[in-house]
């Protein structure tokens, strides 16, 4: 059999066929619809889903399970509470892409399926305590504990990125203020450098937009830290800090064998990633055990793909074997 897996993101949803053992077999993607609504977003679910399926001549019956990573808060029956960057409030997900292909659909935060397909098939695989950063646009997490998910009692838990850590110069998206995400994101590497080049017109990194801040993003300024560039290493060791703090916090409340640090920010983790783990020595409790791990997530962009196809394989199984990979219902 096989499944469905989609990264359902505000700017573009991703959908594939995944095998029972984590593998791709086709991908496909294309802009979200935000401004379309709710019902305009699974319209084009709707499509990808038939596009794939086409493609690859698999028939329906041969689909045993849709999963769906959202940005975004939900049930365990896949009933969306909130996913600010898609509009949506209060939203049955599950239960309207079911009435619209037939198929059983389960529904996760992104973080948390992204962190299933690393487990599976990435960097934390055969670990039984492993925590899941994504640090993008915002940062999400997701928490494998004794080789189950872990999500909370509602399944509105392990949001890492609105942990509250420290003062900032603005308020978080959620409307709360120190939230870590303001620290570590993209977004927050970006709010950041604009201040410190409000101050500073001969940093490179001034110079690399043309002298236009809309043109900023974290990618250039991790470009303009490799060079050495003042403002730019400014910009990353705070971010480092910041990111030390958050990690420490998880490493002393849950003491997990590995801790991967995944999305687009992620990808330069080449710039922070040793002086990341030497902060985090700093502020662990239990100092000469320092025995988690921090390493970079390993599928970059299919993890949320591998993630929602995985995660709704053990959400629809009943075998043993998977049980002791994932929670089940
Ligand atoms: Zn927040």
């Amino acid at each position: 059999m096989y499944y469905i897996g989609i990264d359902l993101g505000g700017t573009s949803i991703k959908v594939g066929i995944v095998s029972e053992e984590g593998e791709i077999l086709i991908k496909t993607s294309s802009a979200t619809p935000v401004k379309k609504g709710f019902e305009g977003v699974l319209v084009r679910i709707k499509e990808l889903i038939d596009e794939v399926m086409i493609e690859k001549k698999i028939d329906k019956k041969n689909i045993a399970a849709v999963g769906i990573g959202i940005p975004g808060a939900c049930s365990q029956e896949g009933f969306v509470y909130f996913a600010s960057n898609l509009f949506w409030k209060k939203v049955p997900l599950a239960e309207r892409l079911h009435e619209m292909t037939g198929l059983k659909v389960y529904v996760e935060n992104d973080a948390t399926v992204a962190a299933v397909g690393e487990y599976i098939k990435g960097v934390t695989k055969g670990k039984k305590n492993a925590i899941f950063l994504t640090l993008g646009t915002g940062v999400g997490g997701g928490f494998i504990i004794n080789n189950k998910i872990y999500s909370g009692s509602h399944g509105i838990g392990a949001e890492v990125g609105h942990m509250v850590i420290g003062k900032n110069f603005y308020d978080c998206t959620c409307g709360n203020h120190g939230c870590l995400e303001t620290f570590v994101s993209a977004t927050a590497l970006i709010k950041y450098c604009k201040k410190l080049l409000e101050e500073n017109k001969e940093s490179l990194v001034f110079h690399r937009v043309d002298g236009n801040l809309d043109n900023l993003t974290a990618k250039i300024i991790f470009d303009c830290a490799r060079k050495g560039d003042s403002t730019a290493l400014k910009v990353i060791d705070r971010m480092t800090h910041y990111l030390a703090i958050g990690l420490a916090n998880l490493i002393n409340l849950f003491d997990p064998e590995v801790i991967a640090i995944g999305g687009g920010v992620a990808e330069a983790g080449d710039v922070f990633i040793e002086k990341l783990r030497e902060e985090v020595k700093k502020y662990i409790y239990v100092k000469d055990m320092n025995v988690t791990e921090i390493v970079l997530a390993e599928l970059k962009n299919d993890a949320g793909i591998i993630g929602s196809g995985m995660y709704a394989k053990f959400n629809n199984s009943s075998s043993r074997e998977i049980q002791n990979y994932a929670k089940m219902k």
